[in-house]
């Protein structure tokens, strides 16, 4: 039987305290990620959950003797030492969807700020600028949207874009889930040579592999339309950093919204990508709303539930 107060949640922020404390009034929890540091106070922990800045490594673990649960509130789960769980018994949850509409919501969020020219509007009306000159602004409606990869986020992003915005949209999957082509009226392409070539506005939703590394570098740049538009809230590797400088140097895009970049755990080496008109660039904050953030924790509720329970896990790491 486990105490609730032996249950730890890490990297909790202010706005969800009182979600964790109303679920377990008598948990621990933490606003910092879990470390070895952190690890030394709570070594009675039964239950620790946390997010992707939490260090669930062996060394970390292996102080705390009573631990029979690990809950990520992430979709990855590479920070968590799944040997050493696995050697330990200690089964691994994570959070597989916490809501992938919400990146898609994020794609568009950046696709209208640069179509619409918002940012400098905005900064020309904080002037007492009402000037309309040179912010024409580049409508959705008939573009043909290029979608790379079509999992759980880019599918919203397809559907968005065709129900909603009446884009013509085509997209590259290596498995291509055609009903949601059906049902949202678009066509897979065979190959990213044809995104290339026919794409407006190109996004990404691809994971980060060895054959997806730079994927957009020099020679795929060198084949897109002038003046096309890039998103890339999928990972930043996706995107060689330097052909993408030089291409915006050379004008090639009409606008590029970034919400990861190659480097962004030492931003200092992508500085030269900030600050250039018509590029914008967010923090990875594609995934973090109210909902995603609410969904993350609910999510985890349930495997600490179950587990509490004695039931089977629902969201148990696979293969673990
Ligand atoms: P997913 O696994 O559901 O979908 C990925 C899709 O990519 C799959 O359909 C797969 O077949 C396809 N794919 C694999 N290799 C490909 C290739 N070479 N070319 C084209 N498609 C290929 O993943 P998802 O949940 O939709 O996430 C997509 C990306 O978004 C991931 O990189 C993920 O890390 C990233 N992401 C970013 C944020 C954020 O906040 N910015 C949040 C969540 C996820």
């Amino acid at each position: 039987m486990i105490s609730k107060n032996k249950i730890y949640f890490f990297e909790v922020e202010k706005e969800d305290q009182k979600l964790v404390s109303e679920k377990y009034p008598e948990a621990q929890f933490f606003s910092e990620p879990f470390s070895r540091e952190l690890a030394e106070k709570c070594t009675d922990a039964e239950i620790v959950c946390g997010m992707v800045h939490s260090e669930f490594s062996a060394e970390n673990l292996g102080i705390l003797p009573n631990l029979k649960l690990i809950v990520t509130r992430s979709v990855g789960y590479d920070h968590i030492d799944l040997k050493f769980a696995s050697e330990r018994n200690i089964p691994v949850c994570n959070v597989p969807d916490y809501g992938s509409h919400v990146i898609a919501e994020h794609v568009f969020a950046l696709l209208l700020s640069s179509c619409r020219n918002v940012l400098e509007g905005e900064e020309r009306t904080n002037h007492d600028n009402f000037s309309a000159c040179g912010l024409r602004g580049i409508a959705l409606k008939d573009k043909t949207l290029g979608v790379i990869g079509t999992g759980r986020i880019g599918a919203h992003v397809c559907r968005v874009a065709a129900c909603g915005f009446g884009m013509k949209v085509i997209a590259y999957d290596p498995k291509p889930n055609q009903e949601l082509a059906k049902e949202c009226s678009f066509k897979y392409v065979k190959s990213l040579e044809e995104i290339w070539k026919q794409a407006d506005m190109i996004s990404l939703h691809t994971p980060l592999l060895p054959e997806t590394k730079h994927m957009i570098n020099t020679e795929t740049i060198a084949k897109m339309k002038d003046g096309v538009i890039l998103i890339n809230t999928a990972r930043g590797g996706l995107i060689d950093t330097s052909a993408l400088l030089k291409a915006i140097r050379n004008k090639k895009f009409s606008h590029v919204a970034l919400d990861v970049i190659e480097h962004e755990t030492n931003i200092k080496e992508d500085k030269e990508l900030l600050h250039i008109p018509g590029v914008i660039i967010t923090p990875h904050i594609a995934f973090y709303a109210d909902q995603s953030m609410k969904n993350m924790y609910t999510e985890s509720f349930k495997s600490i539930d179950e587990f509490l329970a004695g039931k089977d896990l629902g969201f148990q790491v696979q293969g673990h």
